[in-house]
């Protein structure tokens, strides 16, 4: 028996990850297109029933980011899948094989293996050009782009690119680029609206009336304006500003903290006040938003610590990313009320599991990753058309370039 264990182990490790990670390296730094037709891979969410009848729903997985008609017609290859995470996929892949064993005589051993690979794990060999959504997000470690050894581009449909290995990509030479701005409104709207549920304490009312309830108290206990209170933003790039812009007419005291300072014409305009000291910003701030990448600087940024330094009853809106928080140092403190509400459609990881703490704190207003994700905030198109032209994109738009991380994320 232990030879049959040694001899399927051997199998294993022939068809892993490490095998493959060894593959002779010889991909050369590219920013730009090579040329001719591409194989370009999409994986998005499934629209399922919400995708029939509705063209103008592009970011599932049915209708691709309505591009395929124009690629296609160009003479490139366009697969789309929602299939990311198959149970053979990345590092993991050893624990998770199918093995059946057939003893076919007392000398000799046949052996059986299913190899169950996601459909991304298929395309990846040969794709030019992967593209993920933060929303659904396929994760581009290390050995899946050792794998793809044709790949030129990781377009981002969105904004933040945490799910690729970004080092890795570097390494290899790949380019990674966001569709920047693309959905700037659709977050910053979304979270004007979770700060104005969480402060008026609309959840617990709006269940009353579904379950036929009618308890005034129940609410307004709880429920204030958000008129004169203090609210930050930690991280004031394109979506940063835009809160705050849109948050100037609420009447409150405005304040940011972010790595660079906003020039003071436009923190004029704005209306808010430069915090270059985090720790000494936030007791000061009844409801606090993030809006910065996860980086190696900011992951884990808002650990039990730091939470306990905040205002007591504090406000926290998180649309930026999940990790960012210590999840269970966020949970305790909802339970203990030191966080009055918390919400966001963040999460760590992506798809939350079933018992992931911040389902069931108190107080929050948790949603999938729906906020940047719009019928109107699309946008992979100009990007992919400056690709095929060899052109560079906007230097906004690039996380990797040239072996190179962008500023941020150095
Ligand atoms: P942006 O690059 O315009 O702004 C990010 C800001 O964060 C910059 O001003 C930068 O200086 C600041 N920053 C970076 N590291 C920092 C640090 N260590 N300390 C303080 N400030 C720091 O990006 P954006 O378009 O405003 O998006 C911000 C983030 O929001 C994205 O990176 C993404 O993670 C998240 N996002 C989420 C959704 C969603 O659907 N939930 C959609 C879009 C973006």
């Amino acid at each position: 028996m232990a030879a049959i264990m040694r001899a399927a182990r051997q199998v294993v490790s022939a068809l892993g990850p490490h095998a493959l990670r060894d593959a002779p390296a010889g991909r050369s730094l590219h920013t730009a297109s090579t040329g001719g037709g591409k194989k370009i891979v999409g994986v998005f969410y499934k629209g399922g029933e919400y995708a029939d009848g509705n063209p103008d729903f592009v970011g599932c997985a049915e209708h691709a980011l309505g591009i395929r008609g124009w690629l296609e017609s160009q003479g490139h290859q366009y697969v789309v899948t929602d299939d990311k995470d198959g149970p053979n996929c990345g590092e993991h892949s050893i624990t998770n094989l199918t093995f059946s064993l057939y003893m076919a005589s007392a000398t000799s051993v046949t052996l059986h293996y299913t190899r169950v690979a996601a459909e991304l794990e298929k395309h990846l060999a040969d794709a030019h050009v992967l593209i993920t959504t933060p929303f659904h997000p396929a994760y581009v470690t290390a050995s899946r782009i050792a794998r793809a050894r044709n790949l030129e581009l990781l377009l981002t449909a969105g904004i933040g690119s945490d799910h690729v290995d970004l080092a890795a990509a570097a390494a290899a030479g790949l380019t990674v680029a966001e569709v920047t701005g693309s959905n700037t409104v659709s977050v910053a709207e979304d979270q004007l609206m979770r700060v104005l549920v969480l402060v008026r304490n609309f959840l617990p009312g709006h269940r009353q009336a579904v379950a036929g309830e009618w308890d005034v108290a129940g609410v307004a206990h709880r429920a204030r304006d958000l008129e004169g209170k203090t609210v930050a933003t930690v991280g004031a790039g394109r979506i940063g500003r835009l809160l705050l812009r849109r948050l100037k007419p609420f009447g409150c005291r405005l304040l940011y903290h972010d790595r660079l300072r906003i020039q003071p014409e436009m923190e004029e305009e704005l209306g808010a006040e430069f915090e270059a000291d985090l720790d000494a910003m936030l007791p000061k701030c009844d409801v606090v938003v993030m809006n910065m990448p996860l980086t190696d600087k900011t992951r884990g940024m808002f650990d039990k610590d730091r939470i306990a330094r905040m205002k007591k009853g504090v406000i926290i809106v998180n649309n930026a990313r999940g990790a960012i928080m210590d999840t269970q140092a966020v949970a305790d403190a909802c339970a203990t009320g030191h966080i009055a509400g918390y919400g966001g459609d963040v999460w760590h990881p992506q798809p939350a599991p079933k018992d992931h703490p911040w389902r069931y704190m108190p107080n929050n207003a948790m949603t999938p990753h729906i906020s940047g994700t719009t019928i109107d905030g699309q946008g992979v198109k100009d990007t992919l058309e400056r690709y095929f032209k060899g052109q560079d994109f906007p230097a906004q738009n690039y996380i990797v370039k040239e072996g190179k991380l962008a500023g941020q994320y150095q």
